[in-house]
């Protein structure tokens, strides 16, 4: 369906027109358009339905008011949501008793931005981006943290409105509210119709005969603000949170907007995090390695013990399971990794070398499986040689 066309510009009509002059160009138009009389016209039945539907708006006081401010969207609650019903079949019984809804459902839906969008329409108050720094505990167990953000905030003083305590602001005459003006021009092509921001309210709608002291006549005052935020257990490095309606004031009784507090998490000196996992690596001696030792592993809940058995390779990873991070989406904790560094000591003694050259000097292929085997098929490979 192609754009809805502006009420009074179906009934031929200034904006400002007189209920009596509204009622007889319907009169005239429904005539023209009626479809008993155009039997051969096509086109004639959507052009009555047409000027019916402007009529209908037009010739109630309050409706009108509304679609002076709001437009289509402040009479049909179906208007840019999605657009096809409502218009065509029946009209009659809008129900303008949750325009508020309306409007907060718009939001997101980028009714705001279309061609019709105007000064004086809601919209939706400023997101702020906010950045938090946690240590890799406080990630893990979760935690409270404070943010100060600057927000736009309605004035107290005048409660939004921008007049001074005691006066109102007043809907402004020359464009009934609209906040917009349409132009005609004739033009050797045909005419032409522009719509414009009011001059004489600047497109808001209203005139403030007085404005409030406080916050000038915006009706907004910018104040720093300290939030809370609540950090949930297992919350990840780029994670973001959503403080629903804690943004910037919304305008013309469009919603609040948001506050998206980003998370990054400082490294740890021992632990990496992959998901809710920990990785750990630990640097054991060679001997421990070889005969097996009672290992005093950190956790993020403390140090644990863990048995590693006798021969364990450099390499090698074991599990401690359920001593990882809380899974931030829901129950369980993810399990700690240990991957084993193997350590060759070096700055020996000479006592200690002379321990070292009598210790290998014992091995045998048994204790060197790998290297044996490794020797075994360098043999195989240059058998010709
Ligand atoms: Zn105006
Ligand atoms: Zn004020």
């Amino acid at each position: 369906m192609a754009d809805k066309r502006d009420y009074y510009e179906v009934l031929g009509v200034a904006k400002g027109a007189s209920d009596d002059e509204i009622k007889k160009a319907h009169r005239k138009l429904a005539k023209k358009y009626h479809p008993d009389l155009n039997k051969d016209n096509p086109n004639a039945e959507e052009k009555f339905k047409e000027v019916n539907e402007a009529y209908e708006v037009l010739s109630d006081k309050d409706k009108r008011a509304k679609y002076d401010q709001f437009g289509f969207a402040g009479v049909d609650p179906n208007y840019g949501a999605g657009q096809g019903g409502g218009f065509g079949g029946g009209f009659g019984g809008f129900d303008m008793g949750d325009l508020g809804d309306i409007f907060g459902s718009f939001f997101g839906g980028g009714f705001g931005s279309s061609s019709r969008s105007r000064r004086n329409a809601p919209q939706r108050g400023q997101t702020i981006q906010k950045r938090v720094m946690l240590s890799f505990e406080e990630a893990a167990f979760g935690c409270e943290k404070e943010i100060t953000i600057d927000r736009v905030e309605d004035c107290d003083e005048c409660g939004g409105s921008g007049a001074a305590r005691g006066t109102s602001a007043e809907t402004c005459t020359n464009c009934r509210g609209s906040g917009t003006v349409t132009q005609t021009q004739r033009t050797p092509l045909g005419m032409f119709q522009t719509q414009t921001a009011c001059p004489n309210c600047r497109g808001t709608g209203k005139i403030i005969k007085k404005p409030c002291s406080k916050c000038g006549g915006s009706g907004k005052v910018q104040k720093s603000r300290t939030l809370k935020v609540n950090i949930p257990a297992g919350i990840d490095d780029g994670q973001a949170i959503q403080l629903r309606g804690q943004g910037g004031a919304g305008a013309n009784g469009g919603p609040a907007g948001d506050v998206i507090v980003t998370i990054s998490i400082r490294p740890h000196p021992l632990f990496t995090r992959e998901g809710s996992d920990v990785i750990c690596e630990m640097p054991v001696s060679f001997v421990q390695a070889a005969l097996g030792d009672t290992l005093q592993v950190p956790t993020i809940d403390g140090k644990v013990e863990y048995n590693m058995p006798e021969g364990t390779q450099p390499g090698a990873v074991f599990r401690l399971r359920g001593k990882g991070i809380q899974n931030v989406n829901g129950r369980g904790r993810g399990d700690q990794y240990v991957r084993i560094i193997l350590e060759v000591p070096k700055n020996l003694t000479a006592h200690q070398k002379e321990l070292l050259r009598e210790f290998e000097s014992s091995t045998t292929d048994e204790n060197q499986q790998q290297r044996k085997g490794f020797w075994d098929k360098v043999k195989d490979a240059f058998k010709g040689d």
